[in-house]
């Protein structure tokens, strides 16, 4: 059942999260907010796969630089350079590492505003800033502090895709559209069935 305003996001539980045996707590918080999973697979991430994954255009590596600069400066902090293209970079190369360092659950999570409700789920990308009750803060206790200092990415469990079009994207990057199910979910009737209206 296809409303409008129907998304799809990709999901990529990261190695952090199969080495702490989260996978179930995490897949579950995705299940009972009601959103559909329409794919699911374990993969052990090449390099080359990792690389394409965080393969970024510039404007996403300019908003991931300037959002960590942005996040120092709150806290008081500066950080070694003021260049976002120099820092999202960095990051970059790091994270390719991250994602391929062992087996990760790939997901496609579909419903109404899907990516925005996944983002949500997840919490900000920076554990320490989360609000609890997402993921990040809930899980993780790492920060964008302490994970610069040791030159590496931040520990944050999940990727969530930004938006719909970096959705899409992901999703043909990571799946085939054979291993893409399209079917109802109970819930939807729930909530968009007409027979649940008074006549
Ligand atoms: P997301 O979409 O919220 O996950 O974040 P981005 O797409 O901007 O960044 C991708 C990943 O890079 C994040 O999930 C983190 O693992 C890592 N990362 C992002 N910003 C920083 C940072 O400022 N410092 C460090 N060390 N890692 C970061
Ligand atoms: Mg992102």
């Amino acid at each position: 059942m296809k409303t409008k305003l129907h998304e799809r996001s990709l999901v990529l539980l990261k190695p952090d999260t199969i080495q702490r045996g989260l996978i179930g707590e995490i897949v579950a918080r995705f299940e009972k907010k009601g959103l559909k999973i329409t794919a699911l697979k374990m993969v052990w991430p090449t390099k080359e796969m990792a690389a394409k994954h965080y393969d970024l255009p510039e404007s996403a590596m300019r908003q991931l630089g300037e959002r960590t600069l942005a996040t120092y400066a709150e806290k008081g902090q500066k950080h070694r350079t003021n260049d976002p293209l120099e820092i999202a970079r960095d990051i970059m190369k790091k994270l390719v590492g991250y994602l391929s360092a062992g087996p990760i659950v790939a997901m496609v999570v579909e419903g109404v505003h899907a990516v925005a409700h996944i983002r949500k789920i997840r919490g900000a990308t920076n554990p320490l800033a989360a609000d609890m009750g997402t993921i990040t803060a809930d899980y993780a206790v790492d920060s964008y502090f302490i994970a610069d200092l040791q030159a590496r990415a931040v520990r944050n469990l999940v990727h969530a895709s930004g938006n719909v079009e970096e959705a899409e994207t992901e999703i043909k990057l990571w799946f085939r559209e054979g291993e893409i199910y399209d079917y109802d979910l109970a819930i939807e009737k729930i909530l968009y069935s007409k027979e649940w209206e008074a006549k």
